[in-house]
């Protein structure tokens, strides 16, 4: 008789694995420790862990834990301040940035993974620039978590700078902040049992030199470590780099032999066909957050156009300035309505495929396909539940036409999510986060928020804000 912890029965599972969804009718899960044991029906594994505690999942969904994998919770302090205009980082985001302290940084990403989990989020792909004290949130909620130290040369003063204009860059801003990336791995990668991984992560072409970000790919490659990047993330980076380097973001990478299978590209918005031919080629990977950049810049990047030249990618919330919320269901209904329409064709991104880009293929992009992202023995037991009598998703059609795939993608909010567990260990259960107040949470950012904006205010720096004006104008 085989052992297991726990067995999960009597479930609609969708196990990701093989080409499509892997879908088990009465399906059933054994995790043992922190791994999966078994995954097949509910007749043959209650056969086999005869032993094991049960959970009767009455015909719930169950599915690999959700891969957000470009998040920025640290700004999460900033939600709905950067959206509906030009310019969203410059006017929008940089008017707040030397009001931001740690303290705030620290309490507007607990609210952020919060609602990210409640949403089903397992994997968090955090890239901040004060990434080891946001870890302590990882560590106590219990999720997962493959973060970078967000690289850059802006001095730390600076407050808004005039779109068109070259930013000023230290470099030895970008060096104290790769030391920090360089301590962030030696304390946290394969932490916690295998559920934290570090990656390094300058955060864009632009915004460091060109020796530095050699250096940080250099200590990258020594630990054999992945490179989260923002690459062509739009019109900005592209004007800045041919300012200061007379190339565009792919070819100047390319130049310095930095595109490669170690390279986690975010966004891509700006990249034309043969720039994302050329990164597919390389091998590098790509994370496309539709959300976030429809929002802040109106466009749909050619995440289509990546996989169709056989390259590896990801969806992520990014940040909560201009995208406003951390919802891995909205990103997958965003990723296939954008390109539906950018191509006047129903047919492309279909559901299913999203809800890969969310689980299998996310994993794959980030680089944990070996640990997370489909229900395969061996794996780490990541997994939600999801409420099988939800009006979100009801009728349920068990047999074809079967519906459930396109109602989780197209219809599901989030809060139908009601049990998650991560690298084994129960984590929410009855919706309710296990290890945190989340109420707790919400009210300390509140305040921290008032602070933030009041202190942004007061120094003058929201004065050119369209978000001040609009407000006056009784628009907000
Ligand atoms: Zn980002």
């Amino acid at each position: 008789m085989a052992q297991a912890d726990l067995l999960l029965i009597h479930a609609r599972l969708f196990t990701m694995e093989g080409p499509g969804v892997g879908y088990v009718a009465d399906g059933a899960v054994a995790v043992q420790g922190s791994r999966i044991a078994a995954v097949g029906t509910s007749d043959a594994l209650q056969r086999e862990y005869a032993q094991a505690e049960r959970m009767d999942c009455q015909g719930d969904i169950v599915l690999p834990g959700l891969i957000d994998a470009h998040m920025h919770t640290g700004i999460a302090l900033l939600r709905g301040t950067a959206q509906d205009m030009d310019h969203w980082m410059q006017l929008g985001i940089w008017p707040f940035r030397r009001h931001v302290t740690d303290e705030m940084a620290v309490a507007g990403s607990l609210v952020n993974i919060i609602e990210a989990m409640q949403a089903g989020t397992t994997t968090f792909g955090d890239y901040n620039s004060n990434m080891a004290q946001l870890m302590p949130h990882y560590e106590r909620l219990g999720a997962r978590a493959r973060v970078a130290e967000m690289i850059h040369s802006l001095p730390p003063q600076q407050g808004s700078v005039p779109p068109g204009e070259l930013y000023p860059l230290d470099d030895t801003v970008g060096e104290a902040l790769l030391q920090r990336n360089i301590a962030l791995y030696e304390d946290w990668h394969d932490a916690g049992g295998g559920r934290f991984s570090v990656m390094f992560g300058p955060q864009g072409p632009d915004l460091l030199g060109g020796e530095l970000l050699q250096d940080v790919f250099a200590e990258a490659r020594r630990r054999q470590a992945m490179v989260h990047m923002h690459v062509a993330q739009g019109d900005r980076e592209i004007l800045q780099m041919e300012l200061r380097h007379g190339q565009r973001s792919p070819a100047y990478l390319d130049a310095m032999g930095l595109l490669g299978p170690d390279l986690l590209a975010v966004h891509l918005t700006e990249a034309t066909d043969q720039e994302v031919q050329l990164l597919a080629k390389r091998g590098a990977a790509m994370v496309y957050c539709p959300g976030s950049i429809g929002i802040i810049d109106g466009l749909v990047p050619p995440a289509a156009e990546f996989m169709q030249q056989g390259g590896r990618a990801a969806l992520g919330s990014d940040q909560l300035p201009g995208n406003n919320c951390a919802n891995m269901w909205n990103e997958m209904k965003l990723a296939a309505l954008f390109n539906k329409i950018k191509y006047r064709d129903p047919k492309v991104l279909p559901a299913w495929k999203a809800l890969r880009m969310a689980t299998v293929e996310g994993a794959a992009a980030i680089g944990l396909g070996d640990q997370v992202g489909s229900l395969k023995p061996g794996k780490y037991a990541d997994m939600i539940r999801v409420d099988a009598k939800a009006p979100t998703l009801n009728p349920i059609l068990d047999t074809a036409p079967r519906n459930i795939v396109p109602n989780l993608v197209y219809s599901l909010r989030g809060h139908e999510v009601h049990w998650m567990m991560v690298h084994g260990a129960v984590v929410m259960a009855e919706r309710q986060l296990l290890n945190v107040d989340a109420a707790a949470a919400v009210a300390a950012a509140q305040q921290w928020a008032e602070k933030m904006a009041s202190k942004a205010r007061q120094a003058g720096d929201l004065d050119a804000s369209p978000l001040t004006k609009w407000t006056e104008q009784g628009l907000l």
